[in-house]
């Protein structure tokens, strides 16, 4: 049966409807065992099965299921404390996904900025970015494809190229910037890491302009590049960071990290609001996904599997010339192909691996961070073997 007939066809499935998980494994409605290198688009940190987020959810559900934004209630507490606690932030905005906490941090930037001066609201982002699908978020996204279709824009929106010192100066003069958004890692657009002196070249400037800085972490952050936080990696430290995908457990949750003074003089009551952002089941999950992410042991280990696994692609590429390169940090790693990586995706899921595709021609490996050396090593297996068939 095709299914895709019940939908707006906005996503390219095809395929036996998943059923469950265990561990790294997914399993369909006919029985077929897939290894999930995927994660749920970096969402199921902790893949399936986990005991410890079952629990959360059946003591929660048990208390209360939702609470609206008029009360406050205990778990939205304890996980505002616990991202204060693990991060540079004194201020906290629960939402319900990336696109939203994006949304909330360019808002939140707008209304500081333009406070001081009220033409200070140009926004710059980058090419190959990712933020988003909502309007100002995949204005923000710095890929064409992502706006035809879809005018008129919100205004105010400019644009960069990545890493390229140069050419974003240029872009900064031509404007009064509220705020700067990017991924340290850009996890749609290619997997690409930002340079270190990028970074510090645009931390400068935020600070002599006023300017906020946002990191936008929905993918990179929560453990996935081997840090707590992406940027802990460079030392750079953002005025926002947006969080989401794996911060639920799996269930809806984002959140925008805050410096104290972008957002305490400016945000009053009513200038922002949400009604299901920070639900409880949510919140507790994100309590118990940071008890197991954020600790040294669990990330010194996520940090050793993704040099491993760069380190084993990079010694399939010597044999494999169709991969053109390897990038990334951390359980966040792409194998840039000199071909579009569908056929790639089609055929490992045939045989029993899930991959995700980043950008025009890198394939995305995006496990879960609880992953084995073992389950990595039969993921690459499957990988290879599927480079070989499409090569005859
Ligand atoms: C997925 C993603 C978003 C959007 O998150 P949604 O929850 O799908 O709205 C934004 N930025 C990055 C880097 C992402 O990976």
């Amino acid at each position: 049966m095709d299914y895709e007939e019940f939908y707006v066809p906005t996503f390219a499935r095809t395929g036996s409807p998943i059923e469950r998980g265990e561990g790294v494994y997914l399993f369909d409605l006919d029985g077929k065992k897939y290894l999930d290198c995927a994660a749920g688009i970096a969402v199921n940190a902790l893949g399936y099965g986990n005991k410890s987020l079952e629990e959360t959810i059946e003591k929660q559900a048990k208390k209360i299921i939702h609470v609206s934004n008029l009360y406050f209630h205990k778990p939205n507490i304890d996980l505002a404390e616990t991202l204060i606690e693990s991060s540079f932030a004194d201020k906290i905005f629960f939402c319900n996904s990336g696109t939203e906490a994006n949304e909330a941090a360019i808002k939140f930037s707008r209304k500081y900025s333009s406070s001081k001066k009220a033409s200070k609201t140009a926004i710059l982002s980058f090419y190959d970015s990712f933020h988003g699908r909502t309007y100002a978020s995949m204005t923000a996204t710095g890929q064409k494809s992502f706006h035809e279709g879809f005018h008129p824009l919100p205004q105010g929106f400019f644009y960069a190229p990545f890493n390229d010192i140069e050419a974003t100066k240029n872009v900064l003069e031509s404007a009064d910037f509220s705020a700067i958004i990017l991924e340290p890692i850009q996890a749609e657009g290619g997997v690409c890491e930002a340079n270190l002196e990028f970074l510090q070249f645009l931390r400068k400037y935020c600070d002599e302009n006023d300017t906020v800085l946002i990191f936008d972490e929905i993918q990179c952050g929560i453990g996935r590049s081997g840090k707590l936080w992406a940027y802990e990696n460079y030392g750079v430290v953002p005025d926002m960071l947006t969080a989401a995908k794996p911060l639920g457990g799996g269930i809806p949750l984002g959140a925008v990290l805050a410096k104290e003074k972008f957002v305490s003089q400016t945000i009053k009551a009513g200038d922002h609001g949400t009604t299901f952002g920070g639900n409880p089941i949510a919140c507790a999950l994100g309590c118990t996904v940071f008890s197991i992410v954020n600790n040294k042991e669990f990330l010194s280990e996520v940090a050793q599997k993704g040099e491993e696994l760069k380190q084993k692609l990079a010694e399939i590429q010597k044999t494999h010339d169709e991969i053109i390169a390897i990038f990334g940090r951390g359980l966040l790693i792409g194998a840039q192909l000199n071909f579009d990586p569908k056929k790639v995706v089609q055929k490992a899921r045939e045989k029993g691996l899930l991959l995700a595709k980043s950008g025009k021609n890198t394939l995305r490996f995006i496990p879960p961070l609880i992953i084995s050396k073992n389950e990595l090593d039969e993921a690459l297996n499957i990988f290879v073997s599927v480079l070989d068939e499409l090569k005859i």
